[in-house]
């Protein structure tokens, strides 16, 4: 019988490691407490008389909790966290041991900010920034085996006061949404709410691996995927496995991994296997954005270090198999006001329903102008290999809505426009007072599509698993802001000309509605007359990934970007800069791999399965001539692959030394145009070869190897 021990109950441990709103009443003062409220709830501006106060209480939290250190915890460029741990002890003047964390500590620290990214914007020699602590997302302790660490969610900024992170330009999105909604609850009339807030869920998916044998590949070591290999045609489909029952080991990794992120706070409702063998998926009750970020960042680094625990391998990456389902992170969105109300939640209420489509189609609006930046977003080097396939939407931006808000959305369109409104209110009341129900249940049909709403939230599920949240959050928290600066413009115009506001609002649904016709799609986005109906209406605007970085930059995106003060011209260049060198560096190392794979693995594997074909072939000689000639075939054909991968592993070779002279812009072009589909000719041919290895002879553990779980 298995031992059954007894663990925590996930209620008692529930933010035991955060520093909340819970802690922070019982040990400030009431006036501080207050103070810092309205900062996190954004309110006001952080009062730095009370850093040292707030500290003080930060510390003697921490070290109750067996944190001997603390750090500043930021998000630089790379798609990681960053952080500099610093202890509390030191000595005082006396040399006596003494505990410090100051208020200056707690809101500024400097990290050296020479070895992060920047895209050109900084030298080295002027490589000198600053992290900011952000108190909207709560301090947090990671344990370590025989300490802790107090983090400090932070910003992070050069001198010059250009962002060196993420969560800067995050946090300037979700102030541009959320003071334009603010601005459009009042122009309905709606006084009380003090502010809104943008919620996020980001749905995680990963594969987790023996480790022991998937540490035997190099490439799922250096590159978390596999550049070599292929299901066996009939194993593909794992029905069975979607929905099944999790595999007890999976299961043991998952609980402790649910546990300690509970302790941080971090939520996980859901937890399943996904289509794919070997395939997982997360999901954390929502929260708002900023700290749904952080959390995702969380649960990904929780992951990480749990998996090795486990002796599993986690992959986050997008396309770790051929042939098999990817992994991708959507992300659930939706605006919420300060009297917890949904934004986005349709309502049988004509008043409330109104209300509802100005936030929706506002973000339609914006998507439909803006598009490119959405796309710019989800254009990462794993996400080169996943969308299109496989159950992956298409790298084409559109939006789903689904029969119920489509046909809303349509008869508000098809309203006889005579300024007063009554024809379409009529239409619109048609069938309200059954549609939440029809709304949920016809929300999640269509998979195919990159954003959907689902009942009463957007869901974007372009974004890759290895992605961090916070820039395809940025993106359609930005589109969305400028989608709705365009509706307040109308808007305000039919208010000022008269109109009451719902009729206003009737008003310019109807004009933006049909507007933004170009994005809404609600058929198949797999079918090939998508491709061309999409090219048609312009949405085809990048095909690759790095033409898709290129949509950062467009000259109307950097238009928008600045009037919606998210980035400046200067900011959104250097950030292009690093994302075409971060594609171009990811895909270099597959290049290395890959011909090292080959050289060290599979080349000698064919020659010690052709001397064994040989000895057969010796074993038959002079019995059989024709079952000779059939040996000879074998040998041949293990020869002919042996010569064609030598041959295309120096062009692979020769083809990164002549990239290593291109711009950064040209080396790109070169790996998507040359180096990728040379890559594909090499795996193609290693692949026809792998089902002659005998057990002794195969290189590396084969797919099916690999995806089971078993010890
Ligand atoms: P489904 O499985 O149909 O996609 P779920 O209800 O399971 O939908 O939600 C998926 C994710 O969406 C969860 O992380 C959930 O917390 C999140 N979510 C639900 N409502 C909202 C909302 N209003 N804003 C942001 N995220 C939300
Ligand atoms: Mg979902």
């Amino acid at each position: 019988m298995t031992e059954i021990r007894e663990y925590p109950k996930m209620k008692d441990i529930y933010g035991s490691l955060v520093f909340d709103q819970r802690e922070m009443k019982q040990r400030l003062p009431r006036d501080v407490f207050d103070s810092l409220v309205a900062a996190m709830e954004g309110r006001q501006k952080l009062d730095s008389s009370i850093a040292d106060t707030v500290a003080l209480a930060m510390k003697d939290w921490a070290v109750s909790k067996g944190a001997d250190h603390w750090a500043h915890w930021f998000h630089p460029l790379t798609e990681l966290t960053a952080e500099k741990h610093t202890a509390f002890l030191m000595a005082d003047e006396n040399g006596n041991p003494l505990n410090s964390f100051r208020g200056k500590d707690l809101m500024q620290s400097e990290p050296d900010a020479s070895s992060f990214p920047s895209g050109g914007t900084r030298s080295t020699f002027e490589a000198r920034g600053y992290s900011a602590w952000d108190p909207t997302s709560p301090a947090f302790i990671i344990k370590s085996k025989k300490g802790g660490t107090l983090c400090i969610p932070s910003i992070f900024i050069a001198y010059d006061g250009s962002p060196l992170d993420m969560k800067t330009y995050l946090l300037r999105a979700m102030q541009a949404i959320e003071t334009r909604s603010m601005r459009m609850l009042k122009l309905f009339g709606n006084r009380g709410v003090r502010y809104v807030h943008a919620t996020v869920g980001g749905e995680q998916e990963f594969f987790l691996l023996d480790r022991p044998r998937a540490q035997k590949r190099p490439d799922i070591r250096f590159c978390g995927r596999t550049l070599v290999g292929s299901p066996p045609p009939r194993d593909q489909k794992m029905e069975d496995h979607y929905f099944g029952a999790i595999p007890t080991r999976v299961l043991s990794y998952m609980e402790d991994v649910q546990r300690d992120l509970a302790r941080l706070g971090v939520d996980l409702a859901t937890r399943h296997n996904e289509n794919a063998r070997c395939q997982f998926e997360f999901a954390p009750q929502f929260t708002e954005a900023n700290l749904a970020c952080d959390q995702n960042q969380l649960v990904m680094e929780t992951m990480r270090k749990m998996a090795r625990e486990h002796e599993l391998r986690l992959l986050f990456h997008e396309k770790p198999f051929n042939g098999m389902n990817g992994s991708g992170k959507h992300i659930n969105f939706s605006l919420e006001d300060s009297e917890g109300r949904n934004l986005l939640k349709p309502s049988t209420n004509h008043r409330k329903n109104v209300i509802f489509l100005a936030f929706l189609s506002s973000f339609i609006l914006g998507t439909a102008e803006h598009f490119g930046l959405l796309q710019a977003s989800v254009s990462t080097p794993g996400n080169m290999y996943r969308l299109g396939g496989q159950e992956a939407p298409p790298n084409i931006i559109c939006v789903y809505l689904g029969d119920a808000i489509a046909s809303m959305l349509r008869a508000v369109e098809e309203g006889t426009d005579d300024g007063t409104m009554k024809p379409s209110r009529g239409t619109l009341d048609l069938g309200l007072s059954k549609l939440p129900d029809i709304v949920a249940f016809d929300s999640d049909r269509n998979r195919t599509s990159p954003i959907a709403f689902t009942g009463n939230k957007f869901e974007f599920r372009a974004p890759g698993a290895s992605q961090a949240m916070a820039i395809p959050v940025m993106a359609l928290l930005t589109v969305w802001a400028a989608g709705m600066e365009k509706f307040l413009g109308f808007f305000e115009e039919e208010i000022n000309a008269g109109l009451d506001p719902v009729d206003a609002a009737i008003k310019t649904i109807r004009k933006v509605a049909a507007m933004s016709r170009n994005i809404r799609f609600e058929g198949n986005a797999y079918s090939a007359n998508w491709h061309e109906e999409a090219e048609r209406r312009g949405l085809l605007k990048a095909k690759t990934i790095p033409e898709g970085i290129d949509l950062f930059v467009e000259p109307s995106t950097i238009k928008m970007l600045e009037e919606m003060k998210v980035f400046s011209k200067k900011e959104i260049e250097a950030f292009h800069t690093i994302k075409l060198e971060q594609f171009v560096k990811s895909i270099e190392i597959e290049m290395s791999v890959l011909r090292d794979m080959v050289w060290e693995g599979i080349l000698p594997a064919l020659s010690k399965q052709m001397l064994l074909e040989k000895s057969s072939r010796d074993a038959v000689a002079g019995y059989d001539a024709l079952s000779l000639e059939k040996w000879d075939g074998i040998i041949v054909r293990l020869a002919a692959a042996k010569l064609d991968l030598i041959a295309k592993t120096e062009e692979l070779a020769k083809l990164r030394e002549e990239m290593s002279r291109m711009t950064t812009r040209a080396h790109a072009e070169a790996i998507v145009k040359r180096a990728v589909p040379l890559m594909l000719e090499i795996r193609k041919i290693a692949d026809s070869v792998e089902i002659f290895f005998s057990a002794e002879n195969m290189p590396y553990p084969n797919y099916r190897n690999l995806l089971s779980l078993s010890a």
